[in-house]
């Protein structure tokens, strides 16, 4: 009797060879913006103090993470997101490093949510944050920096949305909390609750302005429409999102439109806030989202200007499947076939030899026969099998199978990393060229 299967936990995946090569793309081309922006890594801890997050969103927020003891009776969680983990560690250890601090982290991070395609439990995330930057300067340079990134993976089918949720808090005039509540549920677009809270807080004439305001999206134009329709509160934040699309267009930045309807509802997002949704995703669209916050006064550090975003990384991956991205496979470049024991050994010679050119090499380790091993490398999908024989070695020659066409011709040893180095497929921003 075998012994029973062990199922993996709910909303985690087995991420396999093909996704993880898509995967380690969309890494790459973050890191490789990040850094042409001059951002840096950092990496807070997988699991933080639980108390990191009540200061964040409130003790509510327990429903949706992974909270747990220690054995010392600490209470801990595993990371929903990054940049709470990011502000700690800059009020506790980077508080006096020169401004402005920009930084990247990218890892894993897990919710309790209710999973589904697009959204799981443990899932990863690419989060960037400007500290100390001026306003306009420090959110455009967010903007651009997630707009390039997703560009860099051969992404382009999203669109870009952006709001600013300072003018909407100058113009409900009740306390935080209600605001917070409010902003809420204009956030989820639900409407009972959003009736619900504006009469508890005697303001139910606001109802279809508000309503109205959210509808509002497109170029600088709708600016002034929406200032008009908040009666001329929040001037400056309208003239905000002016500069930042001034300043994006130097960055040569202008596919984006501005939203009223981006809320972004979390108590701790103080100005502009962007969000970015692919248009093949369905219900699960959003890939990105960001925008200016205060945090660092609630880790016990002092106000700081700070903007930054995170992007879901599998989202990512989704997008560009759906869009078609090419990303290099995670196939072999060639299969070393030694043809019977006795060139066993020099079979193993030339794969090390190979191995130090930078082309994925594999080799028989079973002792397989020629026809099952030429499937072993059809199944590995290998560019190449290196046939190594006892006769053509004899002329310093191995036999070459291209594993598409089946050609097979002979080639000098001394010759074969040329050979194969010579057609390997390349890529660049998703798209594929030899
Ligand atoms: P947030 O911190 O909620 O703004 O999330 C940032 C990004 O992470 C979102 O825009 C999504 O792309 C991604 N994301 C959030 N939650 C999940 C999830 N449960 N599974 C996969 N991706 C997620």
């Amino acid at each position: 009797m075998r012994a029973p299967m062990v199922e993996r936990a709910r909303g985690t995946r087995d991420l396999d060879p093909a996704y993880l090569a898509r995967h380690g793309h969309m890494e790459a081309a973050f890191r490789r913006t990040a850094a042409a922006f001059g951002f840096r890594e950092v990496l807070p801890p997988t699991f933080e103090p639980l108390e990191l997050f009540h200061r964040k969103a409130g003790p509510g927020i327990e429903q949706e993470m992974y909270v747990f003891k220690d054995r010392a009776g600490r209470d801990l969680v595993l990371r929903p997101e990054l940049t709470a983990g990011v502000l700690r560690y800059y009020v506790n250890e980077l508080t006096s490093a020169p401004k402005p601090i920009k930084v990247y982290s990218f890892g894993p991070t897990f919710r309790y949510e209710e999973p589904q395609r697009g959204r799981y439990r443990e899932f990863w995330q690419y989060s960037c944050e400007v500290l100390g930057g001026s306003p306009v300067d420090a959110d455009a340079e967010a903007i651009a920096l997630a707009v390039k990134s997703i560009q860099a993976t051969g992404v382009r089918q999203v669109t870009t949305r952006i709001g600013h949720i300072g003018m909407l808090r100058a113009w409900l005039k009740v306390d935080r909390e209600r605001q917070n509540r409010i902003l809420h549920a204009l956030d989820k677009r639900n409407f009972e609750m959003l009736h619900a809270e504006l009469d508890a807080a005697g303001l139910l004439d606001l109802e279809g302005t508000l309503r109205d305001l959210i509808g509002i999206q497109g170029g600088s134009e709708v600016l002034a429409r929406a200032s008009d329709v908040l009666g001329g509160v929040g001037g400056e934040g309208f003239d905000h999102l002016r500069r930042i699309a001034e300043r994006l267009a130097a960055y040569g930045v202008r596919d984006f439109v501005f939203d009223m309807g981006v809320i972004r509802g979390l108590s701790y997002y103080t100005g502009m806030v962007f969000q970015i949704h692919s248009q093949n995703l369905g219900a699960e669209d959003q890939v990105g989202g960001g925008g200016s916050y205060a945090l660092a006064e609630l880790f016990g550090g002092d106000p700081i200007f700070s903007t930054g975003f995170a992007i879901g990384v599998d989202r990512i991956v989704l997008a560009a499947e759906a869009e078609g991205v090419a990303v290099p496979p995670p196939n072999l470049d060639a299969y070393v076939i030694p043809i019977g024991d006795a060139v066993r050994q020099k079979a193993f010679e030339i794969t090390g030899n190979l191995r130090t050119t930078g082309l994925r090499i594999d080799v028989d380790l079973v002792g397989r026969g020629p026809s099952k091993n030429l499937d072993y490398a059809n199944a590995m999908k290998a560019r190449w099998a290196v046939l190594v024989g006892e006769k053509e070695l004899a002329n310093g020659n191995v036999a070459l199978r291209n594993m598409e066409t089946g050609e097979q011709r002979e080639v000098p040893v001394a010759e074969l990393a040329s050979v194969l180095g010579m057609d390997k497929p390349h890529f660049q921003n998703g798209v594929e060229f030899h």
